[in-house]
């Protein structure tokens, strides 16, 4: 989390990095700050609590003159979010500002150390300890601003995307990382470093994805270098964007959840594309068709994620168990990685993470990498750290998502689950042919399908208006539709912060019942499947205790009617696909819901997107 940007070029210095602010504001939005240095090498930070347009409104009458600068959008680990805390932070002296995204767990032994020497510290963050350790050692070793940066950083341990300028030794930038993301972006004449590159991506498409434990120094009018911690030159190796600057705006929508919503029937058209080739009776999935040795002989998957796409993981376990019939565990990474988990070479690990930086499936990827298991990425974005991290993989190809709660990501992943638990079928021979024929049909008409669910939209609209009264909700569905309750609760917490459960069914009787008072609304997720007449049954025990039952049900389901009190329809689709058509109403209801709440949709409080931070 937090997002960190730096320019250094002859465009105007304030406007570029206010504007990459923006563009990262999806990271963090508890304070924003930024450093400048001046034509005179002076350097001025203005920061402030809150998002970024509260730093716009505090350096309307500032200095922003400036040759280069680095600025911080903040999501507080360390300390609270005021305006003390944000960043950029400065030295003692006020040579040095810096801006860091990541948390330094050995801050505390580092700052006792510091302060026995004097080093005075203004601010609760863990990240005043860098600033104030590079400068003591440049004061204490009379070296370079690089020397002490590297020095620095061999003593710190915790997870870092830093950088920092010296009004000592201007027209540079010096930036840094390990296990948080950075990545400098080439221009002609001027550079740029951020999280990751939509500060950037209208000034050029040429990056460079710096690696952990290493140094770029970006300098004014000199190509960019990058060393190790030991000093050594590594190879500076340039890729290009993919992205387009069109993706990265709300094109007319009011926010860019309910964009990425409505992208889904064309983000899961370029997810299939050139995949599920029906014509030719194939699945054609690079990723394990190189690997598929790894696969055949596997003892047993274990998929690890965190939030969304765990939902996504856990119909990632039904589909491929039912499919190829290998046992999948899915592990939250968070715990996973504490777990002293038991793992052989002949487990296949799956990490899966929209953005690829997600610090705890990154950890848990280094686990299973160190006991010898082939370990296969399901990320969104090209380059990040889990395609860099894992033997081979597959990117959902969903386009940037921006709105903080994820959407076209859930579906895209499901979407590559689906792909993928065909693919092996098919390998294995454990799935007729004629089935998965089937399968691939029905996989190329889902984007027409979605774009048919889209149409409710007017009618969840409505819907939402009955349940302003609510505080609580439960979500509840079987089989692979209790994944999907699982993600329509979260998504109804994450946007307009009602309590909501998702809960399978048939458990409810276990316990939760007990919640159920007149007017309760329970959303169910009752799609035509296996489990239909008992997940009917489970919501009959809801509706005699006063509940207020609203199904998720398939068109033409007439016997629905009789217990439910609202009914969103979806297509009728083979109970493995439902999760993808039955998930979008969802999304549109928690959207409408915090709307009426008066929610920030697309920066709910207290979260960021890319979790890069344990
Ligand atoms: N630990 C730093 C702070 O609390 C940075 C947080 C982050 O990267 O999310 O300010």
């Amino acid at each position: 989390m937090c997002g960190i940007v730096g320019y250094i070029g002859n465009g105007n210095v304030y406007d570029v990095l206010i504007k990459g602010l923006q563009r990262l504001e999806y990271r963090g939005y508890d304070s924003a700050g930024i450093a400048l240095l001046t034509p005179d090498n002076k350097i001025n930070v203005y920061k402030t609590r809150g998002k970024v347009s509260a730093l716009e409104n505090f350096c309307r009458d500032k200095n922003t003159e400036s040759r280069l600068g680095i600025a911080h959008t903040r999501w507080a680990t360390h300390g609270e979010p005021t305006d003390n805390n944000a960043h950029p932070h400065y030295s003692e002296d006020g040579n040095l500002a810096l801006v860091h995204n990541g948390t330094i767990e050995n801050f505390k032994v580092l700052k006792d150390a510091l302060q026995q020497h004097g080093v005075h510290f203004h601010t609760e963050t863990d990240t005043e300890v860098l600033v104030q350790l590079i400068e003591f050692i440049k004061v204490q070793n009379s070296c370079s601003l690089l020397d002490a940066v590297r020095e620095a950083l061999k003593q710190v341990v915790g997870a870092y995307a830093m950088a920092v300028i010296d009004k000592n030794e201007p027209d540079q930038i010096i930036a840094a990382r390990k296990s948080s993301p950075l990545v400098v972006g080439i221009g002609d004449d001027e550079m740029f470093l951020a999280s990751d590159a939509t500060p950037f991506v209208d000034h050029t498409k040429n990056v460079v994805y710096i690696d952990d434990e290493h140094i770029a120094i970006i300098r004014k009018g000199e190509p960019l270098r990058i060393v190790d911690f030991e000093n050594k030159e590594s190879k500076v190796s340039v890729k290009q964007l993919e992205w387009s600057i069109s993706q990265l705006e709300k094109g007319g929508y009011p926010h860019f959840m309910l964009k990425e919503i409505f992208e889904q029937p064309e983000t899961l058209r370029d997810c299939i594309r050139g995949r599920a080739v029906a014509d030719q009776g194939k699945v054609i999935l690079n990723g394990v068709l190189s690997n598929s040795e790894k696969f055949l002989d596997a003892n047993r998957i274990i998929i690890v994620a965190c939030g969304t796409s765990w939902h996504a993981s856990l119909l990632g376990k039904s589909l491929i168990q039912q499919f190829c019939r290998i046992p999948v565990d899915v592990e939250y990474a968070s715990e996973f990685r504490y777990s002293k988990p038991v793992i052989t070479d002949k487990d296949v690990v799956i990490a899966v993470s929209q953005s690829g930086e997600t610090a705890d499936t990154l950890a848990a990827i280094q686990i299973a990498r160190d006991k010898g298991a082939f370990v296969y990425g399901i990320s969104n974005v090209v380059g990040s750290s889990i395609p860099r991290n894992t033997a081979s993989g597959t990117y959902i190809h969903v386009g940037p998502e921006i709105g903080v709660a994820s959407t076209k990501a859930f579906t895209g992943q499901v979407m590559v689950f689906t792909l993928l638990a065909l693919q092996i079928a098919q390998l294995k021979g454990s799935m007729p042919q004629e089935e998965i024929q089937a399968m691939l049909d029905c996989i190329c008409r889902m984007p027409e399908y979605v774009a048919e669910v889209l149409k409710l939209d007017k009618a969840i609209q409505r819907l939402s208006l009955i349940f302003t009264y609510a505080r609580n909700f439960i979500y509840l569905g079987r089989g692979y539709s209790y994944p999907v309750a699982l993600e329509g609760a979260l998504k109804l917490k994450e946007i307009s912060y009602i309590h909501a459960e998702g809960y399978p069914a048939a458990e409810m009787k276990h316990g939760p019942i007990a919640l159920i008072d007149p007017g309760f609304p329970v959303i169910a997720v009752a799609t035509k499947s296996a489990t239909y007449d008992k997940t009917v049954s489970n919501l009959m025990e809801c509706k005699a205790r006063g509940a207020k039952v609203i199904v998720v049900a398939t068109e033409g389901d007439e016997e629905i009617n009789k217990i439910a009190d609202c009914i969103i329809r979806v297509p009728a689709v083979r109970d493995v696909f439902s999760p993808i058509t039955a998930s979008v109403p969802l999304q549109l209801l928690a959207r409408e819901v915090a709307i009426l709440r008066g929610c920030d949709v697309d920066q709910p409080r207290n979260l960021a997107k890319s979790v890069t931070v344990e």
